[in-house]
């Protein structure tokens, strides 16, 4: 259940803004400490980037030619292969969901399940253990089973597009970390589900979702301050070259200043990033090395601006809700589904009812076909707010073509320029085209308005 699990914090929570390899724009000494939110500022940024000459400030500025001339600058071959990093991508989605669920199936049909538990239960007669022990099984035998594709997925791949950045020892090690916090929280998630499921045996689904629901509210306060440091080094942001500008601007919208973090993401990856993490009081603002060390101040000011947006706009919380709202859906089609299924194959499984702790493999199938089947719909949510961000960051920083550049930054590994059925459905940040063209519909008319 985990590996379903970890993606939910991960959609509710860490509202990421990005990655990118482009070849480094090394910030210069000479590079300005500019203020930032003034058009002046904007001005003088355009002096200073690579802006294509149809995307300049000029009397006949025409926002989708801006575009299409940002756009135009990726040359073909790494567009290409950006494309078929994002699309590969598409095609993950359905190989982990049906490796995920043959696993459980086979879980299932084979009564190997029912060992686990009989194993468990030999060892101990006290429940909450004995959940704990089925658990540790189920989350080794799904991890082996699924690590090819893990390790295609999260070390070969990204080293086939040069997005990684450790070798496979270290990669192991983050694995194995990841492993051992899924251990320890998903034993006491389900030991508390697993408790209602006794106490409660006609009204679980509702008990169950509380559960389900606070259980992420407290991995979101304490991820950030107990399990993002198991992975990457964190301290308080103090380049000085940046540090003026983001700070008054964090200032200006009324964010405490000592809530911007850096991470050392280049241990792991190229990937240019920010995000915005936390609840309930450990809320910061993170932004990583890659991007401190290869963007250009007007491009870390948009980065910035967007993650003070999804700060601002409390994306966070309201997040909680959408995903909370979802959990008690899923939750309410479960009874009927599972007695269903155990009235069918219960006997051939030996599993003795829902609250049998080898139906696990049961509730985990269920969740992830829903997960699956959900997945346009978490998709434009989140896309929804990484909108409302950029254009939230747009106001706050007042740097549209820092923001044209790091989206094609971005594009990397996003593909730049989808047709709209693919955006809809697969992306969850808006596509470069439509954060580009928003950037220029900004500066269209910040240009026209006589500043
Ligand atoms: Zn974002």
């Amino acid at each position: 259940m985990n590996r379903k699990f970890l993606p939910i914090i991960g959609f509710l929570f860490i509202l990421a803004a990005s990655a990118a390899t482009a070849k480094p724009q090394t910030p210069s000494a000479s590079q300005p400490s500019l203020p930032s939110a003034t058009t002046q500022g904007a001005a003088a940024a355009e002096e200073q980037l690579p802006v294509p000459p149809a995307a300049r400030a000029s009397d006949h500025f025409d926002p989708l030619a801006a575009t299409n001339a940002y756009l135009a600058t990726v040359p073909a071959d790494k567009k290409a292969r950006s494309d078929a990093y994002f699309e590969g991508g598409y095609w993950l989605l359905l190989w982990d969901f049906l490796a995920s669920a043959a696993v459980y199936v086979l879980l299932l049909a084979t009564g190997w399940s029912a060992r686990m538990r009989n194993l468990a239960e030999r060892i101990t007669r006290f429940k909450p253990l004995q959940t704990f022990l089925y658990w540790i099984q189920f989350l080794a035998v799904t991890s082996v089973f699924v690590f090819p594709l893990t390790a295609y997925r999260g070390f070969v791949r990204e080293h086939a597009y040069g997005l990684a950045t450790q070798t496979f020892g270290p990669w192991l090690g983050d694995q194995l970390k990841s492993l051992a916090v899924a251990a320890v929280l998903g034993g006491l998630f389900l030991i508390a589900i697993y408790g209602v499921l006794r106490r409660a045996p006609r009204s679980w689904w509702i008990w169950g979702s509380v559960v389900t629901i606070v259980f992420l509210m407290l991995t979101a306060v304490i991820a950030p301050v107990y399990i993002a440091p198991l992975f990457n080094r964190y301290t308080k942001l103090d380049d000085p070259r940046i540090k003026g500008p983001i700070l008054s601007m964090a200032r200006a919208n009324g964010i405490p200043a000592g809530e911007v973090y850096v991470m050392d993401a280049s241990r792991q990856s190229t990937r240019v990033s920010a995000n915005v993490s936390g609840f309930l009081g450990t809320e910061r603002i993170t932004l990583n090395d890659n991007l401190l060390k290869r963007c250009t101040l007007p491009e870390i000011e948009s980065t910035m601006g967007h993650e003070m947006g999804h700060y601002v706009l409390n994306h966070v919380y309201k997040a909680v809700l959408f995903f909370g709202v979802l959990i008690v859906l899923g939750f309410a089609f479960l009874p009927g589904t599972v007695s269903w299924a155990l009235t069918h194959w219960g006997g051939s499984w030996r599993v003795r009812g829902a609250d049998d702790i080898a139906a696990l493999p049961l509730f985990a199938l269920l969740f992830a076909v829903y997960t699956f089947v959900l997945t346009p719909i978490t998709n434009t949510y989140v896309r929804a707010a990484e909108y409302e961000a950029d254009i939230f960051g747009l106001n706050a920083a007042g740097q549209p073509d820092g923001e044209a550049l790091i989206d094609l930054k971005l594009g990397d590994y996003r593909k730049l320029d989808p047709g709209p059925v693919e955006e809809f459905v697969f992306f969850d940040h808006p596509s470069g085209r439509t954060r580009i063209h928003a950037a220029m519909r900004w500066k269209a008319e910040h240009l026209n308005s006589g500043h």
